[in-house]
């Protein structure tokens, strides 16, 4: 490829977060020239993707990680899961899933997104064929037939450049997305997360808990020196209440919601809120433009999905484009015929991702008895049959619809 001036790329990537320099790592090793916007830098305390989250990671996003040359970086930091248990508060029913039942070991890993941020960002500098433009925003965007021009905000100064591919991983408030006119369908949930690291007395022994209460889930997941990663969703109404406790209450209604699996609570770090929204675009491609991750879905974090679907999107775009370099096509990247190829393979994975987040968040807010009594029959069917609990685990694990080679541990470059 030979791009004319500097201001002229293969791919713009709008949005450096999880999944934009993700996708930066992915596409580096095919020869594109690449620049990867991002309007906060990378290190900065405000720095919204990189924060104090706990991020389940799937076993099809350690793979697509390890393809992308992250995992290493991460796994010193990364605890395996080793069990699941769900249940509903203050109802019967309990299921225990365990990788054992699909002859494996783990089902995945926890991580905090501010060090995979550390990782991915700490690793972009050595990439070839990478210009990172932050902190710079994206202000405007015009498609063309062979390009895209685009304008960033850099320190004040107006900086254009010309992309033949722009990607949009620019989180659920999407510039790109809402400069195009793109529909979304929204539903606030009227719940927020309140989350922050919390130490149990017992050993988590690598156990994940998610237990739905009514206003969401309860989650508690293993974290590195015996500390574990708290997401307490509440109505939206009482998260400030819930912020502002002292430890010591926060500690004993934590205990009292989550019950004596892990003993007492004895130590917490500092809160954050997430109010919780479900955002999904109507279209995820326009000619010479792909929305992918939150931009194009932000969901609720039940079942800790959200990462882990925008990293099987970066699977699958990578090795769409990488199909068509190979065969010769790289002035084609940006045309609908390809980026048509990405979005019907994304289309089962992400409808069915967001069917089944979307529809637990909402069944288990239901307060009618019936509904309570068809969520309880669920858990034991689930407690009692284990073909049910294995199609569940194996979903879990990310492994839906035709998989992409990064995520069954195969080379990009493997064809
Ligand atoms: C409480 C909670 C817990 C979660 N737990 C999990 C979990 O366990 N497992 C999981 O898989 N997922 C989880 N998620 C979901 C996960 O956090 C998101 O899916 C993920 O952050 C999406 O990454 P992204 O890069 O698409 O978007 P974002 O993280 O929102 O990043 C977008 C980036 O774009 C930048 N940006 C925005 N506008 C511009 C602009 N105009 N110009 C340039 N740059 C711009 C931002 O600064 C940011 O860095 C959780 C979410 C929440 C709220």
């Amino acid at each position: 490829m030979k791009p004319g001036t500097a201001n002229q790329y293969d791919v713009a990537i709008i949005g450096g977060g999880l999944v934009g320099a993700s996708l930066a790592c992915a596409l580096a090793p095919l020869g594109l020239k690449i620049a990867l916007v991002e309007a906060v830098p990378f290190r900065a305390s405000s720095q919204p993707s990189y924060d104090d989250r706990t991020l389940a990671l799937s076993a099809s996003s350690c793979q697509i990680l390890k393809g992308l040359g992250i995992w290493p970086l991460l796994e010193g930091n990364a605890t395996p899961i080793r069990e699941i248990h769900v249940c509903e508060l203050d109802r019967p029913g309990r299921v225990v899933l365990t990788p054992g039942e699909l002859g494996l070991d783990r089902f995945g890993h926890v991580v905090e997104a501010r060090v995979f941020g550390a990782a991915v960002t700490g690793l972009l500098p050595d990439l070839e064929n990478l210009d990172i433009l932050c902190p710079a925003s994206i202000v405007s965007l015009e498609p063309g037939k062979d390009a895209a021009r685009i304008v960033l905000e850099n320190d004040g100064e107006p900086e254009p450049l010309e992309a033949r591919l722009v990607v949009a991983a620019d989180g659920a408030q999407s510039f790109v997305r809402e400069s195009l006119g793109i529909e979304t369908e929204r539903h606030d949930y009227q719940q927020t997360a309140v989350i922050c690291n919390i130490t149990p007395e017992q050993a988590h022994r690598g156990r994940a808990f998610e237990c739905f209460t009514p206003s969401g889930p309860f989650a508690v997941m293993p974290h590195v020196s015996g500390r574990c990663g708290l997401i307490w969703c509440v109505h939206s109404d009482h998260a400030a209440a819930l912020l502002d406790l002292p430890e010591q209450e926060f500690l004993c209604g934590a205990r009292e919601r989550f019950g004596d699996m892990l003993g007492d609570f004895v130590k917490s770090g500092r809160r954050s809120s997430y109010p919780l929204r479900l955002v999904r675009a109507r279209e995820d491609i326009r000619p010479g433009v792909v929305i992918l991750g939150n931009a194009a879905h932000a969901i609720h974090p039940v079942g800790a999905q959200g990462f882990n679907l925008g990293l099987r999107d970066v699977a699958v775009l990578a090795e769409v484009l990488y199909d068509e370099i190979f065969a010769g096509n790289e002035r084609h990247i940006g045309s609908m015929e390809v980026l048509q190829r990405y979005s019907q393979w994304r289309a089962p994975d992400q409808q069915g991702t967001i069917a089944q987040t979307d529809g637990l968040a909402r069944m288990f807010a239901n307060p009618s008895p019936l509904a309570a009594a068809v969520r309880t029959a669920g858990l034991f069917a689930y407690a009692l049959l284990p073909p049910l609990r294995r199609q569940l685990a194996v979903k879990a694990m990310g492994f839906r619809g035709d998989i992409p080679r990064l995520a069954l541990g195969e080379s990009l470059l493997a064809v």
